[in-house]
């Protein structure tokens, strides 16, 4: 009998894992089943240029049906575990929940955004983790233009034009500068508008920006971003979001229509009801060998995990290139353990990062090397295009990247997405 591994999260753990048992796996040794609810995983270090518009949202994910040939693709949001049956229930996006026996489990369940008590920021605020929230702040910011454009209202003008984000890290840096990158671009398209008039503010409760790389690479990005107008305030606060009025812990006053919460993440609330050893932060506490403590057959691994790091002692950073590592080495653990043989512990050194500030623009460090610019741009381009695990979009992130570099950024802005069936009910009278 073939074991049955089911993975549930089809992110970068997910899909990775199971690719590396696809690679390696013997006819009639394991059966592979990934629950997720989309059927793509979405290679978010994409979402960045996605928001800007200089790539596809179709073309910044993995269709997984497409590369999960041999292993079988389950629509489905993982909602229990039963450790002692080893089932798992899974919700389908109708219906009544299912049932998935295992051998092995995988979770690879990712984070989602880290919200604060702030009051009016869940009615305001919009995150930055998924494909919908980049596809749709860019259609937001153009509709933001175009508000401003068309109004006589000073005040209105002002709250369109100013776009907050909250939270400095990698993610924030990359969103604002992207979008900030594309507003300027287009803005030539808008007589009557003056680049000046738009306000770009990023605020960090830290006393710096992108607490994950070093100081120098940090100061370039701030010399950046400040020289291309963007607010950086750092050691601030949000205090208030209410009715889009934000109040600011240096006392500062502004009302906006765009609050984008870029200031952490946080794993998936149903890690702490699966019964699960759980760390402080909600993450499942692993040990090296990405086996789950004290469950000999489940196993965890990505932002949803604790990973030891051996290199540099605490746990490993939440980001794609630790998953993707951390995924094949699991992969490979779970047949040693299907085999009976061995396991190995997890161990991977960091060869740099790369922080994208829009077009021609970026920061590096790679191999102990700082580079920016658009050297830094082109080497970022490179490497995530080749890491792409699908030639199929591999070539379709190549073309929309070449298609892009002689013309500037879209200006269509697809605003009717908000609300595709608006033109449907209002042909029928309704509102
Ligand atoms: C905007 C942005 C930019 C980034 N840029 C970089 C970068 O440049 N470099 C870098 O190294 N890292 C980057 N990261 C971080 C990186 O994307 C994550 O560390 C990585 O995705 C983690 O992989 P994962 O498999 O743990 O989670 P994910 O890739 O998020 O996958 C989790 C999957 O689980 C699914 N899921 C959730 N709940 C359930 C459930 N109950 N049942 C079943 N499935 C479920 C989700 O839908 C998702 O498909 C970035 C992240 C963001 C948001």
């Amino acid at each position: 009998m073939p074991k049955r591994i089911l993975i549930a999260g089809g992110g970068y753990v997910g899909l990775y894992t199971a690719l590396q048992l696809q690679k390696n796996m013997q006819p009639g040794e394991v059966e592979v089943t990934v629950v997720n609810p989309e059927n793509f995983m979405v290679y978010r270090p994409l979402l960045p240029e996605v928001a800007s518009g200089t790539l596809e949202p179709r073309h910044a994910v993995v269709p997984l049906r497409a590369v999960l040939r041999k292993s079988r693709f389950v629509s489905g949001t993982l909602t229990g575990l039963d450790v002692e049956r080893r089932v798992a229930t899974v919700q389908p996006p109708a219906g009544p929940t299912r049932e998935f026996e295992y051998d092995e489990l995988v979770l690879g369940l990712g984070a989602t955004s880290k919200l604060l008590p702030i009051p009016g920021l869940v009615d305001h605020g919009i995150g930055f983790n998924s494909l919908a929230e980049a596809a749709y702040l860019r259609d937001h910011v153009l509709g933001q233009l175009e508000l401003a454009h068309a109004t006589n209202d000073p005040e209105l003008r002002r709250c369109a034009l100013t776009f907050v984000f909250v939270g400095g890290g990698y993610t924030g840096v990359e969103a604002i500068a992207e979008l900030q990158d594309m507003a300027v671009d287009v803005l030539e398209g808008y007589p009557g508008l003056d680049p000046a008039e738009m306000r770009w503010i990023l605020i960090e409760a830290m006393d710096r920006i992108l607490g994950t790389v070093s100081d120098d690479l940090a100061e370039l990005a701030t010399t950046e971003l400040t020289a291309r107008g963007i607010d950086i305030r750092t050691g601030t606060l949000l205090e208030s979001a209410e009715n889009g009025r934000l109040q600011l812990s240096d006392g500062t006053k502004l009302t906006t229509d765009t609050l984008v919460w870029v200031a952490g993440t946080r794993p998936q609330s149903i890690l702490g009801e699966l019964g699960l050893p759980v760390d402080e932060r909600g993450r499942v506490v692993v040990d090296d060998t990405l086996r789950v403590n004290g469950h000999a057959n489940i196993w965890s691994a990505g932002d949803c995990a604790a990973v030891p790091d051996l290199v540099k002692g605490g746990t490993c950073p939440p980001s794609a290139q630790y998953a993707v590592r951390q995924a094949r080495q699991l992969g490979d653990n779970l047949l040693r353990t299907v085999r009976g043989q061995a396991v190995k512990s997890f161990r991977y050194r960091s060869r740099g990062e790369f922080v994208t500030l829009g077009k021609n623009k970026a920061v590096a460090e790679v191999l102990g090397c700082k580079i920016n610019g658009s050297l830094a741009w082109t080497l970022r381009r490179a490497y995530y295009a080749t890491q792409i695990p699908m030639l199929n979009r591999t070539v379709r992130v190549l073309g929309d990247w070449l298609i892009g570099m002689p013309f500037g950024h879209d200006v269509v802005d697809f605003g009717s997405r908000e609300e595709p069936r608006g033109a449907f009910r209002r042909a029928a009278g309704k509102r």
